[in-house]
């Protein structure tokens, strides 16, 4: 089982002591490595001077044996000598001289092919008793006599003063760590304090209250940044809310109207015998509100869908040009009913790839709505151009459809787009619309990165354009 601990605060803890205890190893080891390395330097230094002193000391007797001037008060140095360990060889190998605290123990055995020939050798190694020893070699040349002299200091003193050196760095860890963790656990507290305000102001956020936000202190630090993204998340889930709020009530609202008609009629219907034709009268307008309903209902799915982004599209290669011709076969007929005249003029150049299916209902609710609201034997048209904007060198095609009808002031232009929303109420239900078309419409375009959008004519009418960018 893995221990983790639960709280953040408690891991950051964790994780500042495990650094810090790292870092204090390392140092530790660093520590004790240059020590080691620096008083083994002093150690070699000091031997190189000491023998440099006993090259001083050493003397032929006049019977041929070679000795070292002991008198201390001609030679202070020589009193050291005798707690060093030396010893004094021909390059042949015979001894020559072994001070009493070699204590008959060799220092290193028969000399070794050039050894001390240049400069001073040093060797690190073990005596016979197995005390360590930092030994250094040199060749002297004493009255025409080539000595090999070596001398060696025990490092047993270096070894234990590193021990004490080792030992007291290492008492002072568990204290340094328990003040890391002390401190590391107040930082942390610290740095999540405003994570934990944070959640608790989230924690009070209901659907009734989501127009409260997360105060902000720092909005240049991470958890200024986090407070904007959640107050951004929170404004985007109201919108939603508000959005599904209204579409809910506008939605009961416009079915109740169709609703209330059917029961009406069929109230007054049974109200009194009828005629057979009058009863077929009064089924019939019951079915035209049926269909009326069925028809809002079929385009609420639509919007449904497109709000839950399970849209797909299905989309092929085909141009405005198409498109268009296509729409005015469709609406045509509506037209000739109300003896208008749909002009269709210039063309696109460049190809869409989209969804033929979505974009036809578009331009249809777009030239439907030209015919609804336009006057009898008006005139209706369509201009189809290209486009190129200059700085990305994006291309699109452009259709605008121009009607004479009663236009749409220019304040509610950015409105007619919202869902169930209508210019002139009365006059719109009796056309038969539900304030739908244009909310689809604009989905569609917008479905595929282009823009849709609504000017009003001079001296009547309006102007609806739909921008789309080329494949
Ligand atoms: P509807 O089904 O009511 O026509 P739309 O979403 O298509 O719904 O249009 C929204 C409103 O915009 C309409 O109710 C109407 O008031 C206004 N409108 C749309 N097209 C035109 C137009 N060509 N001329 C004048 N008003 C229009």
């Amino acid at each position: 089982m893995r221990l983790r601990p639960r709280y953040i605060r408690d891991r950051l803890t964790l994780w500042y002591v495990g650094i810090f205890a790292i870092v204090l190893g390392v140092y530790i080891c660093g520590a004790c490595v240059l020590q080691y390395w620096q008083l083994m330097n002093e150690l070699h230094r000091a031997e190189i001077q000491e023998l440099e002193t006993i090259e001083g000391l050493l003397y032929f007797a006049p019977d041929g044996r070679l000795l070292l001037h002991q008198d201390y008060h001609s030679h202070p140095q020589s009193r050291r000598v005798l707690d060093d360990f030396l010893e004094v060889l021909t390059p042949g190998g015979q001894v020559l001289l072994r001070n009493d605290r070699l204590q008959g123990m060799d220092l290193g055995g028969a000399p070794a092919p050039g050894e001390g020939d240049v400069g001073y050798r040093s060797t690190r190694m073990r005596l016979a008793n197995g005390a360590p020893v930092l030994a250094i070699s040199h060749l002297h040349i004493l009255d025409g006599k080539p000595l090999l002299i070596r001398l060696a200091y025990g490092t047993g003193l270096i070894r234990d003063h590193l021990f004490e050196f080792l030992v007291l760095l290492l008492l002072a860890v568990p204290v340094a760590l328990v003040a890391a963790g002390v401190a590391g656990y107040r930082i942390a507290g610290k740095a999540l304090n405003p994570l934990e305000e944070m959640a608790r102001r989230t924690e009070q956020i209901t659907a009734r209250r989501l127009s409260e936000r997360i105060p902000i202190d720092n909005p240049r630090d991470e958890f200024g940044h986090m407070a904007r993204v959640l107050n951004g998340l929170l404004t985007r889930l109201g919108e939603s809310f508000e959005k599904l709020q209204h579409f809910t009530s506008d939605v009961s609202h416009e079915l109740r109207t169709p609703l209330a008609a059917i029961r009406s009629v069929g109230e007054v219907g049974l109200q009194e015998d009828h005629s057979p034709e009058k009863y077929r009268d009064i089924i019939g307008s019951m079915l035209e509100e049926v269909a009326r309903l069925t028809a809002m209902i079929d385009t609420l799915l639509t919007i449904a869908y497109a709000d839950s982004g399970e849209v797909e599209l299905h989309r092929t290669f085909f141009t405005l040009n198409d498109l268009a011709q296509e729409a005015v076969a469709v609406v045509g007929v509506l037209a000739e009913d109300k003896k208008q005249t749909i002009f269709l003029t210039g063309e696109s150049r460049f190809h869409l790839s989209a969804d033929r299916n979505f974009l036809r209902m578009a331009v249809i609710n777009l030239l439907d709505n030209a015919v609804k609201y336009s006057p009898s034997a008006s005139s209706i048209r369509l201009r189809i151009s290209d486009a190129e904007k200059s700085g990305d060198g994006s291309r699109f095609a452009e259709l605008a459809i121009e009607d004479d009808g009663p236009g749409i002031p220019e304040e509610k232009a950015a409105r007619v787009f919202d869902r169930f929303y209508r210019v002139d109420e009365g006059r719109t239900r009796d056309a038969g619309g539900a304030g739908l078309g244009l909310a689809i419409s604009k989905w569609a375009v917008e479905a595929h990165g282009g823009v849709i959008s609504v000017k009003p004519r001079l001296p009547q009418g309006s102007v609806f354009t739909i921008c789309l960018p080329a494949a």
